[in-house]
């Protein structure tokens, strides 16, 4: 199976966080500016990947520390191996990958993201609850590091919560 072509710009390892502001706000066409990349790259760090904007406004609106404290966590990814990819399905009764591009992420208001996806082998429904905080490009279960393929031998110790 051929390998997703990554796109140079949104995809790139390192943002500096030097040309970021003290305390200022950006719209989103600037932080795109900023680093040379595309609306559309803010637009999904934002939507998808937990980039703060600013609440009250139609226009998306970042603060400079919000920008800064996402991209120390986008530049801290690869650095954490992939321990924790895999959620366990009530069907396999194994841990299992998710499919690609089944992995949806809900806030929930307590600090934590609901985590849905649909098994990678049986396509049944499989949540997790992660941190907010711990839900980045360094998460192994974010969209994009998941290998569809993967079989997971089974295992001990996943919480048998599932409900029916
Ligand atoms: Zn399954």
């Amino acid at each position: 199976m051929p390998r997703r072509e990554r796109s140079d710009v949104a995809r790139r390892d390192r943002y500096s966080l030097a040309p970021i502001r003290g305390n200022y706000t950006y719209s989103v066409g600037e932080v795109a500016e900023l680093y040379g990349i595309a609306d559309a790259t803010v637009f999904r760090w934002i939507r998808d990947e937990g980039l703060k904007r600013l609440p009250g406004s139609k226009k998306y609106y970042i603060h400079s520390g919000d920008l800064r404290r996402f991209l120390e966590r986008l530049n801290k990814r690869n650095k954490k191996p992939s321990s924790d990819g895999e959620i366990y399905c009530c069907k396999c009764r194994v841990p299992r990958r998710p499919s690609n591009n089944t992995i949806q992420a809900e806030d929930l208001p307590n600090g934590t993201i609901r985590v849905k996806a649909k098994c990678g082998v049986c396509g049944t429904g499989q949540f997790k609850v992660v941190s907010s905080k711990n839900w980045s490009e360094t998460h192994p279960l974010y969209p994009d590091r998941n290998d569809p393929t993967i079989e997971h031998s089974g295992g001990d110790g996943w919480p048998r919560n599932c409900q029916t």
